[in-house]
């Protein structure tokens, strides 16, 4: 393979320059985040009253964990290191209830930000010749805005479509001959439903790679976008409190996401006792920005579990590889005592070809017990009034379920089309369980 490099020097930098480079920005970082009141005092409660204090990446671990929460309380201007003239853009996360956790950029920032972007985007094999269709969400979301900037530092074309509308976003890709596209992976299964629905044919289209991120999937359904949209699907990872989209993206090799490291601080730790995993093993991320002026924010713990790949990639960059999420530290459910994540029960049911491309998990009471209920939709070639075939289909389900997570789920299918889809993120599991049993 032909790989191709954005900024070859630091992407193939030795790992040992790489360590002392890390350093460097790592006290630059320590010095902005002493101009926050928040910083000011955790760092001092820990020793640390500049960054003369640290002397090695880590004395990191003498810094306590940021978390969400702490950036709650610091709503809106507490993590704020610049002053704010010199501020020029904000985001905001995700989240729909509570205070919101707010990010704010400068002018280099923003720059920084896009540089990542454009690295990653080159990484997959763009170029300038591309005509790239964003199709998510612009606004105070990262991924709309980052990406934006991403394909334009690489030179190609943008197309600020943002999310929803498949038929507008159909005509688009025909009339400007879009060879890039951005979403969620939950609509780009929404998206072949519909093609399929409006008699789109995909030899109309000059579609040739995808990116995919912003919500968990599993492999099975990379796969399954790669094969009913005949495009090469590449994961994107990122989080508002690290810029958004940009941290950690597949290279051509598709095995696993480089994390830039010369812009973030990656520590995998165990979320309950906050100690570091031992190498391989999975855990939560924890991060540490290291391009970023206006607010800097320090071991911050992302929630989102993964593990390190430390082998050297075919691609011959260096920096470390993630594993693809596999969920929260904070989504795990727990019904009738078993431990269930909903990316299990995903790559079940995402591996049958029966399957049609949408799905909802949903958890109640029953009496005393828990109750879980798996909604799927069936492939638009399944005949909805073969109740022997349908049946059939809902055992195979549940027994496999069964196999995999140790419980034993009502199954109930839908029509091809008929479950309810967002245009954000998908939401996939309805936990109607009352909080305070
Ligand atoms: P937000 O701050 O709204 O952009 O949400 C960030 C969160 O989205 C992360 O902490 C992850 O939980 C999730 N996320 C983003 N990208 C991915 C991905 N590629 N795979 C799994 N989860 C992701
Ligand atoms: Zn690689």
């Amino acid at each position: 393979m032909n790989f191709q490099y954005w900024n070859p020097q630091i992407e193939k930098m030795p790992r040992r320059e790489l360590e002392v480079l890390q350093l460097q920005k790592l006290k630059k970082e320590i010095d902005i985040s002493l101009r926050t009141a928040f910083y000011k005092k955790r760092l001092a409660e820990n020793g640390i009253k500049t960054s003369d204090d640290i002397k090695s990446i880590d004395d990191l671990k003498r810094i306590p964990f940021t978390t969400k929460d702490d950036l709650r309380e610091g709503f809106p201007y507490g993590f704020l290191a610049i002053p704010k003239e010199d501020v020029v853009r904000l985001h905001s996360s995700s989240g729909t209830t509570g205070v919101p956790t707010v990010i704010y950029f400068s002018r280099d920032d923003i720059k920084n930000w896009a540089d990542y972007m454009a690295r990653c985007i080159y990484a997959t094999g763009c170029n300038k010749n591309d005509v790239f269709q964003n199709m998510i969400t612009y606004g105070l979301f990262t991924g709309g805005l980052g990406f934006h900037q991403g394909g334009e530092e690489v030179g190609m074309l943008v197309i600020p479509a943002g999310a929803g509308n498949t038929a507008r976003q159909f005509k688009m890709m025909q009339d400007y001959g879009t060879t890039v596209l951005h979403a969620t992976p939950s609509f780009f299964l929404h998206l072949e439903t519909k093609m399929k629905e409006a008699g789109v044919a995909r030899e109309s289209l000059s579609i040739k790679r995808a990116f995919a991120g912003a919500e968990p999937y599993s492999e099975d359904t990379r796969k399954r976008i790669e094969v009913l949209l005949k495009v090469d699907v590449y994961n994107s990872y990122g989080l508002s409190e690290m810029n958004g989209p940009g941290v950690a993206f597949e290279c051509q090799c598709k095995d696993g996401l480089h994390i830039w490291e010369d812009g973030y601080i990656a520590e995998i730790v165990n979320p309950d006792t906050l100690e570091p995993v031992k190498e391989g093993e999975t855990g939560e991320l924890v991060l540490t920005i290291l391009c970023r002026e206006a607010t800097p924010i320090l071991r911050y713990r992302t929630r989102d579990l993964t593990s390190f790949y430390s082998e050297p990639c075919g691609c011959g960059r260096t920096h470390r590889r993630l594993k693809r999420i596999t969920g929260r530290s904070d989504d795990m459910l727990i019904i009738n005592g078993v431990n269930v994540f909903p990316s299990q029960i995903e790559e079940v049911i995402m591996g049958m070809k029966e399957v049609g491309n949408n799905y909802l998990i949903v958890v109640e009471k029953d009496g005393a017990l828990d109750r879980l209920t798996v909604k799927t939709e069936v492939n638009a070639d399944t005949f909805m009034d073969d109740s022997r075939l349908l049946n059939a289909l809902k055992e195979k389900i549940s027994e496999t379920l069964q196999v995999s997570i140790s419980i034993n789920p009502k199954v109930e299918l839908h029509e091809s089309g008929s479950l309810p889809i967002s245009e954000g993120k998908a939401v996939r599991v309805q936990d109607t369980r009352p909080k305070d049993l």
